[in-house]
């Protein structure tokens, strides 16, 4: 078998400082190398000295012990399911943590189990290495699910928690780091410590949305609540944006008998409306797009219980679309079971996999922007540069999230303003053939320097920098308390060094 090596050679290499038998339990086959060196991203490559693919959680602590005592710690990256795109799970001569190796030893993990208590009610108790759809399918044999959700399920759950883990559900619930009630993490000194907002509280709170800086997440307690059996899904296309934002605030702020879901994307020539529309529907916006350019489709969500009791929906949902402002006739819907609207992607990822489509560069950027200047973003970034370079097909994503559900005591950095809402916008363009990352890379460069130039706050989602600068800006006031996290809980710099974070200048 070929052998991938990393350019620093094993004899003299840190790791004879480590415990013999985990060098031994090192993976340096092509197989392993190569998945731990790459991610969906495509776009980094850093190759590890060596692939651990743990058994138990005590093999994760054992490495994470074993670096942390030896006089020159090995750096470790917990790997979910490298859906990163810019090389955040690898380990440059470190080890990269396979973490998916938990679940297929069915003795070792966690896995996923279903409890209630007088106390906390419903909830799953999932290892980090879990990936959402199987929580989900584990959740839906009791009836029950998650409440916060991803817009994509193969995803691990300690790699979302690591960020905030968002979907058109964020409003309603908060992101699915508000939605943990403890878990299980084994920090950078190799200690196993179980966390609450009760329980080593400092602990919890730095790891939700703490990009992977202070402990490796092997079990997560997450809320789940009555799952609905089915969905009435919704497209609204609008040819203002004013229009189209403001209905989009309105259904977030709907307390009872509003949606449960609620997104919504651009349509352009180059990044036409596909899959949910019927063919007829499909020309008739793609035509309507190419002759303004840019259309708005606002995406919402209305769940369903139970047939019996469902027969006002109809009646309510009425009432709400009748106070909207989307061109006239241009609502679209469809039902769909809940698992199937929830597994939404994985139809679109098969589809492209088959054209060849989905493995490529992904040069994305995902953006927190203030509520209040987003009429200048939508003018000065997707119309100005996002819809008239007209460089990839995105798909490019815009909604608003409430801030109510936001603990400013978790990681997570989100715009620091005192706006009750605040907008994700994903830019999740793909490169390949038809045009090279750099050049995408360059049109994000333009988009985040005319924020900067206009004064429109945002915080970057999923945080690339690359200096030690930019990452204090980043955090703003949060970053001393990250620090000195940091320094607690992972002081010798041993976890997740993909970020580049504590490693930068
Ligand atoms: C197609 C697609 C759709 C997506 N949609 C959404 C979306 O709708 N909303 C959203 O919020 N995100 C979305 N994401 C982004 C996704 O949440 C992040 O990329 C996430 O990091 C990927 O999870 P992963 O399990 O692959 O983590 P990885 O990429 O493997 O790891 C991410 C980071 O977390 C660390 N990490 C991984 N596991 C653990 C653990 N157990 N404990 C501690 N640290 C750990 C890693 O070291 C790394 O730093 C999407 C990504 C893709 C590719």
């Amino acid at each position: 078998m070929t052998v991938l090596v990393s350019s620093r050679s094993w004899p003299n290499s840190p790791l004879s400082s480590l415990n013999e038998i985990i060098e031994n339990d090192l993976c340096t086959d092509t197989i392993c190398m190569k998945t731990a060196s790459s991610d969906y991203g495509k776009l980094v490559q850093e190759l590890p000295l060596g692939v651990l693919r743990p058994q138990s959680v005590s093999d994760i602590i054992r490495l994470v012990k074993s670096s942390y005592k030896s006089p020159s710690p090995l750096t470790i990256a917990a790997r979910g399911n490298g859906h990163s795109v810019r090389g955040q799970a690898m380990a440059k001569d470190g080890v990269v943590m396979e973490m998916s190796s938990l679940s297929n030893n069915n003795n070792s993990s966690s896995g996923i189990s279903v409890s209630w208590n007088s106390s906390l009610g419903f909830y799953a108790d999932v290892g980090g290495e879990q990936l959402w759809v199987d929580v989900l399918t584990a959740t839906l044999v009791h009836g029950l699910a998650p409440v916060s959700w991803t817009d994509y399920l193969y995803l691990t759950v300690g790699g979302t928690l690591s960020n905030a883990g968002i979907s058109g559900q964020s409003s309603f619930h908060g992101p699915q780091i508000t939605n943990v009630l403890e878990m299980d993490v084994i920090t950078g000194k190799g200690d196993l410590i179980t966390c609450s907002k009760d329980m080593n509280s400092r602990l919890f709170y730095a790891v939700l949305g703490g990009l992977g800086q202070f402990g490796i997440i092997t079990r997560a307690r997450i809320v789940l609540d009555k799952a609905p059996t089915g969905v009435k899904w919704f497209r609204i296309i609008y040819d203002d944006f004013e229009k189209f934002r403001k209905d989009q605030e309105h259904l977030i702020s709907i307390n009872s008998n509003g949606f449960d879901y609620v997104e919504g994307s651009l349509i352009t020539p180059s990044s036409p409306a596909a899959t949910f529309f019927t063919p007829d529907d499909e020309s008739l916006i793609n035509s309507l797009a190419s002759k303004n350019g840019i259309l708005y489709s606002l995406e919402a969500v209305k769940y369903c219980y139970n047939t019996t009791i469902n027969n006002h929906i109809d009646e309510e949902l009425q009432v709400i679309f009748s106070s909207l402002n989307f061109i006239p006739g241009f609502i679209f819907n469809k039902d769909a079971t809940f698992f199937d609207f929830l597994n939404r992607v994985r139809s679109e990822e098969l589809y492209l996999q088959s054209l060849g489509l989905w493995d490529i560069p992904h040069p994305w950027l995902n953006l927190f922007v203030q509520r209040s200047r987003i009429e200048d973003f939508n003018q000065g970034v997707l119309v100005d540069i996002v819809q008239k370079q007209g460089l990839s097909a995105g798909p490019f994503i815009i909604y608003p999230i409430n801030r109510n559900k936001w603990d400013d005591r978790m990681s997570v950095v989100i715009p620091d303003d005192n706006e009750d809402m605040f907008y994700t916008v994903a830019l999740l363009n793909s490169a390949g053939a038809s045009v090279d990352p750099s050049v995408i890379d360059e049109q994000n460069r333009q988009i985040l320097e005319f924020c900067d130039k206009a004064g429109i706050n945002i915080k970057q989602y999923f945080p690339h920098y690359t200096n030690k600068q930019q990452w204090m800006k980043h955090f703003g006031k949060k970053w001393s308390l990250f620090k000195e996290m940091k320094e607690q809980f992972d002081p010798k710099n041993i976890l997740s060094p993909g970020q580049r974070i504590f490693n930068s200048h």
